[in-house]
């Protein structure tokens, strides 16, 4: 049978991770209060009851469905002899639908065994036909390693599975080519290696029948669009072969699987989202930090504040809420006091340490000792320490442990009797598999989601339908944009010519790509076709967005920390900037934009940095709109110019701002897409908002609005940008823009146009809803605006945002 995050209690083999996770650390010791007593008295603690919201998720028992009964006994018995007896109904109907030739995805939670549903058919097609072939494509080479690894312990014969990619051997190359059916790869190689060398891979592919697409949730975005072409390129070359493999996707549980994993692929899909494993049943708190009395000023020294990155945590710009580390910090030295094993998820490296430490320190003043029953744990440990670590947890020595979600790559730590969620994870996907964590074979227990002090964690806990309710959000991506199908389209003239037939198959904006690329010089028009022109292949790289990638290298060693995209860089890698890496503290010494490199040392100043730029907009082109009256929405073509020309230096405990610096860097021009709005001055005026409030209430109204959209799309606030105005020279009336931060656009603006009142009407919500006076990070501040949050209206925000609800169709 398979496991469950939510239910294993033994270790027993599981098909997702199988092979990556020798060590599942399960309960080894008597069970803890019930978590509904434990939940009473830990909100029972302070003054006000911090619980916004308590979910109870049932426990659910296992569907499984017998063997189909397609798959060969060689087959089963192979599965049968590394623990699953049957497949779970889910998996059985998804195998049965692409052995059938339906191209699926299968949309179900974490563990849930979703690469049984392509094992099956995949392997039985090889088993059945011995010249038959499989590509496999996972977003990163280690979750490839463990999928060879789980296919090789099948020991099917004359499957041979290899992985093909940057750290194959040259040596082994050919032999794989030549001889594995059964080929593990990303989409990186696909596109740099295998596409490009298809006359070597001809055999290979013109037998290709099965094309799996893992954790394909993760093609979104700018890196989405491009991967969607990579795989028309793939279909492409197996047509001319004569292949026309069956696409099967796995993908985490995501709103709309089928629409989006169509978009990936171009071709119809088929979803199953039926999760027929079992799970044990958790009690689901949503807990809000209680407000600082507003004379406190400062924060507490440990306060959650680290200096603002994309990664994750905000800066905060004036403290008003406890901090969601201090409390999850007393929270966990409570349910540990209580012996109870509890799991923290902190969101930054530095973070997790801050609340470990917190929680040892609260537990030695009450026993001397306990505190010792208390670590941090994060992805720069060893392996042998992280080992040690799960050990110590197991045998019970070991009750607390607050970690990264570096803990989601490495071990797997299941039968946990709580989780505490240190602020929103970002997607309700990540949340439910971090609350996954808590659960023990028939036995409830607790998970607590801490809100953090900010808009979308604000909104959630006062609206749990919005958590507990909702599908998790729809992957977005944008195949037609045409900053990424132009290139994708020359690399796959460079592979073969164009042809008409082509253009339909990588699908909207291709003829006009080809034009420009035409008219580029790039491509020749000939009457069989449209040929390359050069000797080069065109240099395009998948994951690179807006403009070439800053590699971030420390000075003293000259390593690569990693690497910033070029919109971001500006932002992130200024001179001065404090730059967080993996939860470790760097300053940007100097900022190399001719080399593409920042130079950067370690140091952990008391302050924070927050970069300011000067922003134009200018709309290009209207793609859509919607006539409401005074009130107009629309999405369309705009062209931003923006430059960094300051940072301010703020003292991290307190916010308070210690001086602004000026930075000389060049302006930068960006043309993307946007949705936006527009309101009459009449129907301001008359909703009450005097003429010198517009300004302050479209600026709040639009940094709440960036805030939320994170709740209708995979993006974060910081792939999105927004512009506020009382009159614009374009719509010549008070307007709000919102768009994507990325050339040619991501999909995040049309996804917020398509979803427009819903989007809106969270946003209006969770202003209204905030306890503050006059704005807050919770509702309409921005950690990254550009004018230093000024001016902002609350309540003239809530008062935009009622007309257009008022006016806008839903
Ligand atoms: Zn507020
Ligand atoms: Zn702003």
């Amino acid at each position: 049978m398979t496991t469950n995050d939510f239910s294993a209690a033994r270790p027993t083999p599981r098909h997702d991770l199988e092979s990556s996770s020798p060590a599942t650390v399960s309960a080894g010791h008597g069970p803890g209060p019930a978590p509904a007593d434990l939940l009473r008295r830990l909100r029972a603690r302070g003054a006000g009851d911090p619980v916004t919201h308590v979910e109870r998720v049932p426990a659910r028992a296992g569907v499984p469905a017998p063997w189909p009964s397609w798959a060969p006994a060689e087959l089963r018995a192979a599965f049968t002899r590394r623990g699953v007896v049957a497949p779970w109904q889910h998996q059985a109907q998804a195998a049965t639908l692409a052995y059938e030739g339906d191209h699926v995805v299968v949309a179900t939670g974490t563990a849930s065994g979703k690469s049984l549903a392509y094992q099956l058919p995949a392997l039985a097609t090889l088993l059945a036909d011995p010249r038959a072939t499989v590509l496999y494509l996972a977003p990163t080479k280690a979750l490839a390693a463990d999928q060879l690894r789980a296919v090789a312990a099948l020991e099917l014969e004359g499957v041979r599975p290899a992985c093909y990619d940057g750290d194959t051997p040259r040596a082994e190359r050919e032999w794989i080519r030549r001889h594995s059916r059964f080929v593990l790869t990303n989409p990186d190689m696909l596109h740099h290696g295998i596409l490009p060398g298809h006359a070597q891979w001809s055999g290979f592919l013109r037998r290709l029948a099965y094309v799996v697409i893992d954790e394909c949730h993760t093609y979104r975005g700018v890196f989405g669009s491009h991967v969607a072409h990579v795989l028309r390129r793939l279909r492409r070359q197996c047509a001319r072969f004569g292949a026309t493999p069956v696409f099967v996707l796995a993908s985490a549980t995501s709103g709309d699987p089928a629409t989006a994993a169509g978009r990936l692929t171009g071709l119809p899909v088929t979803a199953v989202t039926e999760d027929a494993s079992p799970r044990g049943g958790v009690t689901f708190a949503l807990w809000e930090p209680p407000l600082l009395p507003p004379d406190s000023g400062a924060a507490p020294p440990d306060s959650s504040s680290v200096p603002g990155q994309a990664a994750g945590d905000h800066d905060d710009l004036r403290q008003v809420r406890r901090s969601a580390l201090r409390e999850t910090a007393d929270l966990l030295a409570d349910t540990v006091a209580e012996g109870v094993r509890t799991l923290a998820f902190v969101r930054s490296r530095k973070g997790a340490e801050v609340v470990a430490a917190n929680a040892r320190r609260s537990l030695d003043d009450a026993v001397p000792g306990l505190g010792g029953r208390v670590a941090a744990y994060r992805g720069g440990y060893l392996r042998e320490e992280r080992r040690e670590l799960e050990r110590a947890l197991l045998h019970g020595d070991l009750l607390g442990l607050a970690s990264t979600n570096a803990l989601e790559l490495g071990v797997d730590l299941v039968g946990l009797d709580a989780v505490l969620i240190c602020g929103y994870p970002g997607t309700r996907a990540s949340l439910w598999q971090q609350a996954g964590r808590a659960g023990r074979s028939g036995q409830e227990a607790l998970a607590v989601l801490v809100a953090r002090d900010d808009p979308l964690d604000t909104y959630l806990v006062h609206h749990p339908e919005a958590i507990f309710g909702a599908p998790v959000e729809a992957t977005v991506l944008d195949p037609a944009n045409r900053y990424v199908l132009a290139p994708q389209l020359a690399c796959a003239a460079v592979e073969a010519p164009l042809t008409p037939a082509d253009l339909v198959l990588f699908g909207d904006g291709a003829k006009e790509a080809v034009d420009e690329l035409v008219a580029a010089g790039a491509l020749r028009q000939r009457p069989t076709g449209w040929y390359w022109r050069h000797r080069e292949r065109p240099e395009v790289d998948l994951r690179g967005e807006g403009g070439a990638p800053i590699a971030v290298v420390e000075s003293s060693t000259g390593r690569l920390l990693g690497t910033v995209d070029g919109g971001s860089s500006h932002f992130l890698l200024h001179p001065g900037a404090v730059y967080l890496h993996q939860g470790v503290s760097y300053v940007v010494d100097e900022l190399d934009l001719a080399d593409g490199c920042a130079l950067v040392h370690v140091e952990e100043p008391d302050w924070s940095t927050h970069a300011r730029d000067v922003t134009d907009l200018s709309v290009v082109s209207v793609r859509s709109y919607v006539d409401a009256g005074p009130v107009g929405m629309f999405l369309g073509e705009v062209d931003v110019t923006s430059q960094v020309v300051s940072y301010q230096r703020r003292r991290i405990a307190t916010g308070e701002v210690i001086d602004t610096r000026p930075l000389d860097l060049p302006a930068r021009e960006l043309r993307t897409v946007a949705v936006w709005f527009t309101l009459s001055p009449q129907s301001l005026a008359l909703a009450g908002v005097q003429s010198a409030d517009v300004p302050g209430a479209l600026h709040a109204a639009e940094h709440a609005a960036i805030g939320l959209l994170p709740l209708m799309a995979t993006c974060d606030r910081w792939d999105i940008g927004g512009l506020s105005t009382a009159v614009h020279a374009d719509t010549e009336a008070p307007t709000v823009f919102v768009y994507d931060g990325h050339p040619g656009g991501a999909g995040f603006a049309e996804r917020a146009y398509g979803t427009a009142s819903a989007w809106l009407r969270a946003t209006r919500d969770a202003i209204a809803e905030c306890g503050c006076e006059t704005g807050c990070p919770s509702c309409v501040q921005s950690p990254k605006c550009g004018n230093g949050n000024n001016p902002l209206s609350k309540p003239d925000a809530i008062r935009v945002l009622d007309v257009v609800l008022a006016n806008l169709p839903e």
